[in-house]
């Protein structure tokens, strides 16, 4: 089978915004927006994407890496990849970019939802 005969056929397409070229174009990985490390289990922020000591239990994992919020663009990119077997989109998104850096403020904000939400566990436990 001859791969660029059938890409002239039947060009590739952005899956979000439908444009001519790639499965995701430039402009749309663009607006893709990268996830904060955090523990798969408790949401909470983690270095490094790793799970908290105290959030395993015997079967998790010790990290997951989860690169972009989960919106209707990286859904479209997920159903392309794993319904209709396009594996080429994951080039596409490889490598990731690096995760921003957290703002000193930002982080003080997270700190402190950090511990609302410890208080308000232990209120409600
Ligand atoms: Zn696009
Ligand atoms: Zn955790």
């Amino acid at each position: 089978m001859n791969i660029p005969l059938l890409n002239f056929l039947f060009p590739n397409m952005c899956c979000i915004c439908k444009r001519y070229g790639n499965y995701i174009c430039d402009d749309c990985k663009k607006l893709l927006k990268r996830n904060l490390p955090e523990c798969y289990i408790c949401r909470r922020l983690s270095p490094q994407y790793s799970s908290h000591t105290q959030c395993r239990k015997c079967c998790s994992l010790d990290n997951v890496f989860v690169g972009w919020e989960y919106n209707h663009m990286s859904s479209s990119i997920l159903k392309l990849y794993k319904y209709k077997n396009v594996r080429e989109i994951s080039m596409g998104l490889s490598p990731p970019p690096p995760p921003p850096p957290i703002q000193e403020e930002m982080r003080g904000v997270l700190i402190r939802w950090n511990i609302l939400l410890h208080v308000l566990e232990s209120i409600l436990i």
